[in-house]
């Protein structure tokens, strides 16, 4: 199905949003991604992106990191207003589950994406579910939606942890690991937890829940390959 770009918002100095308006009615759940495709140098290639929105009949925000030398990214970021692009889905199991009642949402880069639409969906619902994200990013002026998730974190559902991996702030600094998960969980009985980004720190991270008796149903992954 055609999307076609409305509008594109610059993120950071490497991420740019595309919001596309569909030309059929789309449905999708938070969390999920499509499988976009363009002819790039005579050549069909196809990528998975997230939804960054929440969920809506006709329009869905795709955000997407510039990769250095990376086909299908370079491609998304020149593309203008009125350009449209064939998107397949949507697909996968990464998915807001609205029965829970707490959720931990640890992310990575542009795995932010999915989390960001399960959070808007929770804020635009009005679900009565208690969230907690701890976001790496590689320096501050990386931090994807940084502005929208300090208003957020007013909340009092809302708690918003950012780590910095390459570069020294007042916060949180180094990758995400056992100590910081521990700090920021204290119970890990209860809330169903969601990780996404790149393949080693999704992997890092399950294990860690698994080692404090986290049931598998209760961790749902998105590895960013
Ligand atoms: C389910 C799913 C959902 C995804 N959702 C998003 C999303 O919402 N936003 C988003 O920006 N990306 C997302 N991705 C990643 C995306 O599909 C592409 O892999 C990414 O944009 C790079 O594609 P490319 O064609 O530009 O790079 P390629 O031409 O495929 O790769 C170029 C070089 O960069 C390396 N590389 C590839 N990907 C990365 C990376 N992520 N970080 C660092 N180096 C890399 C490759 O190993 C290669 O050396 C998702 C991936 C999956 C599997």
């Amino acid at each position: 199905m055609n999307w076609t770009v409305e509008y594109i918002k610059k993120e950071t100095p490497t991420t740019i949003t595309l919001h596309f308006t569909t030309e059929k009615e789309i449905s999708f759940q938070a969390g999920q991604w499509y499988l976009f495709d363009a002819i790039i140098d005579e050549k069909k290639i196809k990528r998975a992106y997230s939804i960054s929105s929440a969920p809506s009949k006709n329009e869905a925000d795709v955000t997407v990191t510039l990769v250095e030398n990376g086909i299908f990214s370079t491609y998304l970021h020149s593309l203008q207003p009125g350009d449209t692009i064939n998107a397949e889905g949507p697909y996968g199991r990464f998915i807001i589950d609205e029965d829970a009642t707490e959720l931990v949402l640890i992310g990575a880069g542009s795995g932010i994406a999915p989390l960001m639409s399960i959070i808007r969906t929770i804020i635009k619902k009005n679900l009565d579910i208690k969230v907690t994200l701890l976001y790496s990013s590689k320096t501050q002026e990386n931090i994807i939606f940084y502005n929208e998730l300090t208003q957020l974190s007013k909340r009092e559902t809302i708690h918003v942890h950012h780590t910095l991996t390459v570069e020294q702030w007042n916060g949180m600094t180094g990758r995400i690991n056992k100590d910081k998960i521990e700090h920021l969980v204290t119970d890990f009985s209860t809330p169903t937890f969601y990780i996404c980004g790149p393949p080693l720190m999704v992997n890092a991270v399950q294990h860690i829940l698994l080692e404090k008796n986290v049931e598998a149903q209760r961790i749902k992954t998105e590895r960013y390959h």
